[in-house]
């Protein structure tokens, strides 16, 4: 595998993390994931986009224009020979002495991307379904950037896996709010079948497939509101699913070892998976 670090394309074995880099040492700095499905990036202007806001709001220059940027992806992704696959973007401070606050102006920002391949979109639902359990929400209060501060999401991930789950629904603890999964978004079809997913602000990270999927929905007819909901609420919901650039459209089938629904993936995730598939293939919806 090929990596692009800071300016050339090396063997990913021999790419090595300086020990005294920031990413490293502090945590301090930002991450992002496309996903590439024919060769082609799928949301890429909405992933860029969020990028540079991350960027923005940790106070960290853009490595380069967005024209270059769109070429390196590209040629890492040629050179690893991908067609269906992800491509993965880490900016740090750079390399410094160990001090909190930031090195002086003249150290360059550390700019990493990787790819490697993962299944294509999958032509059915199945075998995709998930069980999730919750975990309280133990993150910063900044979730909207993409951070690589990523141990509460870690330690939930994990929690999952150990009890034969595949995503963590975080939450947050005293109001049993939903915030997200930890690392994709959570939606349900509540008990009205009304389609929801938690409103934007800082306690979650802006989903480019949230907003993609949002705006695939106008037109469809389906019932939906920006609005959270409680552990309680997903329990009891009709469906429940999870979207990513990773996950696509995901349905959960059980939250702590309960069924959501009659167990299997409902009418609204069958029709939005169908939706998404389209979009991913470059197809218009119909
Ligand atoms: N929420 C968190 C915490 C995530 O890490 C991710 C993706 O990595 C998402 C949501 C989903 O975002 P996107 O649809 O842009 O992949």
């Amino acid at each position: 595998r090929i990596a692009y670090v800071n300016g050339r394309y090396l063997p990913q074995r021999d790419a090595a993390v300086n020990i005294e880099d920031r990413g490293y040492q502090f945590g301090d700095g930002i991450y992002e994931v496309v996903h590439v499905q024919d060769g082609r990036f799928i949301d890429e202007d909405a992933h860029l986009s969020r990028m540079e806001r991350s960027l923005g709001e940790i106070r960290l220059a853009q490595p380069m224009g967005r024209r270059a940027l769109r070429q390196v992806l590209r040629e890492v992704v040629r050179r690893n020979r991908i067609t269906d696959g992800l491509v993965y973007m880490q900016i740090t401070r750079g390399v410094a002495r160990r001090d909190h606050g930031f090195p002086a102006a003249a150290v360059p920002p550390a700019f990493v991307v990787t790819a490697r391949r993962i299944p294509g979109f999958p032509a059915s639902l199945e075998g995709w379904n998930l069980r999730a359990i919750t975990h309280p929400d133990l993150r910063w209060a900044r979730r909207d950037i993409k951070s690589v501060n990523l141990l509460p999401n870690v330690l939930a991930k994990q929690a999952a896996r150990e009890q034969g789950a595949g995503e963590a629904i975080l939450y947050e603890e005293g109001t049993g709010q939903v915030t997200e999964g930890s690392s994709t978004t959570v939606w349900i079809v509540d008990e009205e079948g009304v389609l929801r997913t938690r409103h934007l602000d800082h306690a979650v990270l802006p989903g480019c497939t949230r907003g993609a999927l949002m705006e695939l929905l106008t037109g469809s007819g389906i019932d939906f509101e920006e609005r959270g909901f409680t552990v309680e609420e997903a329990r009891r919901a009709r469906e429940a699913f999870l979207t990513s650039a990773t996950s696509f459209v995901k349905p959960i089938l059980a939250i702590d070892g309960e069924s959501v629904g009659d167990g299997r993936p409902g009418p609204v995730t069958r029709r939005l998976f169908e939706i998404f598939a389209r979009h991913v293939k470059g197809l218009p919806s119909n």
